[in-house]
C-alpha cells in the first residue's frame, strides 16, 4: 500500500515514510493511494483484538514485515498496558444501544489506543529509514494527549519525549498524571501561559531552522505525535471491527446486518476511522457525528458550509472544544474522489476566510452517510444523570454528548438498527462534572479531585481505574515551570549539554 497527499497526488510515499513524516511536505495529509473499497467485504476479519489489529495493520503497512507488525501490536495491547483483556470492551446500555469503552488503557483516555502503538510503529519506521537519529517527540497538550503520549513513549529505545502543558490550563488530575510520570526518556514542563502560548512555543521550535540544524548535528530529530499522523488513525479502525464482531458473536446481529456508530467528535480522527472501516466493507448504516456547543461540525454536515468564525466555548467536554477539525480534510478528499485541486481550494479558503462551502454533489454524498447534531452542557449533565438512573451506566461528559445526540437522531429518524456509542473517557477522568450531574454539588464543596474520585466510587460502587487510584501515592518528579519565550532555549540546553 502506497500513500499520497490530499493536496498533491504526484508523490507517492511508503507507510513508514508517512508515519515518520506525519504531515505531507505540501501541507496536506497522507491518505492511501490505492483503492481500499470492500477489501474485507466478503471476509470480515475475525479474532481477538490483537489478531484484528495485526490483520488490519497488514493491509495498510505495506513495507512492514509481519513480525514487525506482530511485535508492535503485542507491545501495545497487553495485560500490562490495558486493564481489560478485551482492550476495548463493549457494554450493553439498553436493548438497542451499546457502549464501546475506549478508556481501559494506561491513562484512562481513548488517545491511549493510538498512542500505545504509535511509538513502536515510529521506531520500526525509523530503522527502515536507515538514518541513525534519536527522535525527540515534542507535544503541547491541553490535557489528555500529553499523558497518553508520555505513557506511550516512555522508555521506548531511540526516542525522547517532551510534554509542555499550560501551568493553569489543565485539571488537577491531569497535572498530577503528568508531573508524576516515570521513565528515563521523559520530560514534563509546565509553561506559564495558556494552551495557545504553549502550542505557539512548540511551533516556534519546529520552525526554527537554526535549532533544528544544531539538533540534527547532535544526532536528534524533532517530530510530533499529533492526531493527523496516519499512524494514529490506523489503530482506530481496529475497534470498529472488534465491536461489530462482538455483536455478531453475542447473537445481537446477523453477519452482514448494519449498525450505527455514534462518535463524540473533536478533530475528526475517531469518526474518520469509522469511515475507513466502512470503506473496507464493515456494514455501517449511519455515522452519527456528535458535537458539543462548539458545533462547527454539525452545522457543516447539515448545511455544507464550514464556518469557524464563531465564539469558542469552554465546555464540559474539553477534548471536543475544537473549531478546525484537521482530519476532515481526508474525508473531503475521499468524498470528492481524490480531487486534490478541489481540496487545495477549500483549504485555502479556510485559511483565508475561515469559511468554505461544499458543492451540492459532495454535500449529498456526505449526508448520505453522516448525520450530525450537538448537545450543550446542560443536556450533557442531564444525560449523565438519566443514563445512570435508568441503566446504571456511568458516562463521562464526552460520551454523554454522543448519547444525547443519538437520542436526538432516534427521535427524528425512523431507524431500527442497533447503535454503538463510542465512549472516549472514563467517568473518573472528569469526576467533577460526573458528580455534579448526579448529586447536589454543595455536598462536596472543598474536596480535591482525588477525594471526589473516591466519593464517586463509594456512591456508585464503580471502581476507580488503577492508574488514577494510584496517583495519590505517586511522587512528583517534574517541577519545572518556564516562560513560553524560554521554550526554545530550554530545549537546547536540555539536549545539547
Ligand atoms: C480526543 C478526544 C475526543 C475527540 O476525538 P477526535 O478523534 O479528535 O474527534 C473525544 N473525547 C475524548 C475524551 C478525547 O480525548
Amino acid at each position: 500500500m502506497l500513500y499520497y497527499s490530499t493536496r498533491d497526488r504526484g508523490n507517492y510515499a511508503t507507510a513508514s515514510r508517512v508515519i515518520l513524516k506525519g504531515l505531507a511536505p505540501d501541507g496536506g495529509l497522507f491518505v492511501p493511494a490505492e483503492n481500499i473499497k470492500n477489501l474485507f467485504k466478503e471476509n470480515l476479519p475475525t479474532g481477538n483484538y490483537q489478531e484484528l489489529a495485526v490483520n488490519i495493520f497488514s493491509q495498510f503497512l505495506g513495507d512492514f514485515s509481519l513480525p514487525e507488525i506482530q511485535f508492535a501490536v503485542s507491545a501495545a495491547y497487553n495485560f500490562n498496558t490495558f486493564e481489560d483483556p478485551a482492550i476495548t470492551p463493549l457494554s450493553q446500555v439498553s436493548e438497542q444501544t451499546f457502549s464501546l469503552e475506549l478508556w481501559h488503557g494506561p491513562t484512562s483516555a481513548f488517545k491511549d489506543i493510538a498512542l500505545q502503538v504509535l511509538p513502536h510503529l515510529l521506531t520500526t519506521a525509523a530503522l527502515k529509514s536507515g538514518e541513525k537519529k534519536e527522535y525527540v517527540i515534542l507535544t503541547a497538550t491541553s490535557g489528555d494527549t500529553g499523558k497518553s503520549a508520555l505513557e506511550g513513549f516512555r522508555d521506548v529505545p531511540g526516542m525522547k519525549i517532551m510534554v509542555y502543558f499550560p501551568e493553569k490550563g489543565v485539571s488537577d488530575i491531569q497535572k498530577l498524571q503528568m508531573t508524576t510520570q516515570e521513565g528515563k526518556n521523559v520530560h514534563v514542563i509546565a509553561v506559564r501561559g495558556n494552551f495557545d502560548d504553549t502550542q505557539t512555543g512548540v511551533k516556534q521550535i519546529f520552525n526554527n531552522h537554526n535549532i533544528n540544524t544544531k539538533l540534527e548535528r547532535a544526532g536528534y530529530r524533532l517530530t510530533s505525535a499529533n492526531s493527523i499522523n496516519w499512524g494514529r488513525l490506523l489503530p482506530q479502525i481496529v475497534y470498529y471491527f472488534y465491536a461489530y464482531g462482538e455483536l455478531v458473536t453475542r447473537g445481537h446481529l446477523q453477519e452482514g446486518e448494519a449498525v450505527n456508530f455514534v462518535v463524540p467528535t473533536g478533530n475528526f480522527g475517531n469518526i474518520l476511522a469509522a469511515y475507513y472501516a466502512r470503506r473496507l466493507g464493515l456494514p455501517i448504516n449511519r455515522l452519527i457525528c456528535a458535537a458539543n456547543q462548539n458545533n462547527v461540525l454539525s452545522d457543516f454536515i447539515n448545511s455544507g458550509q464550514y464556518n469557524k468564525n464563531r465564539p469558542f466555548y469552554n465546555s464540559l467536554s474539553p477534548s471536543m472544544d475544537i473549531l478546525v477539525s484537521s482530519n476532515l480534510e481526508r474525508l473531503l478528499f475521499e468524498l470528492s474522489d481524490h480531487d486534490s485541486e478541489q481540496i487545495q481550494y477549500w483549504m485555502e479558503l479556510l485559511l483565508k476566510n475561515g469559511l468554505y462551502c461544499l458543492d451540492k454533489k459532495t454535500l449529498s454524498k456526505l449526508q448520505e452517510l453522516f448525520w450530525s447534531d450537538y448537545a450543550d452542557d446542560e443536556e450533557t449533565l442531564e444525560t449523565i444523570a438519566k443514563t445512570y438512573r435508568a441503566h446504571n451506566y456511568l458516562l463521562d461528559p464526552h460520551s454523554a454528548v454522543a448519547k444525547k445526540v443519538l437520542e436526538k437522531y432516534l427521535a427524528q429518524e425512523n431507524d431500527n438498527h442497533l447503535s454503538i456509542v463510542l465512549s472516549t473517557a472514563s467517568p473518573y477522568k472528569f469526576t467533577g462534572s460526573t458528580i455534579k450531574a448526579l448529586y447536589d454539588s454543595s455536598l462536596f464543596k472543598g474536596l480535591s479531585e482525588l477525594e471526589l474520585m473516591k466519593t464517586l466510587s463509594q456512591k456508585t460502587g464503580i471502581p476507580v481505574p488503577k492508574n488514577l487510584a494510584e496517583l495519590e501515592d505517586k511522587q512528583i518528579l517534574h517541577h519545572q515551570v518556564i516562560e513560553p519565550q524560554k521554550m526554545p532555549e530550554h530545549l537546547q540546553k536540555l539536549l545539547l549539554n
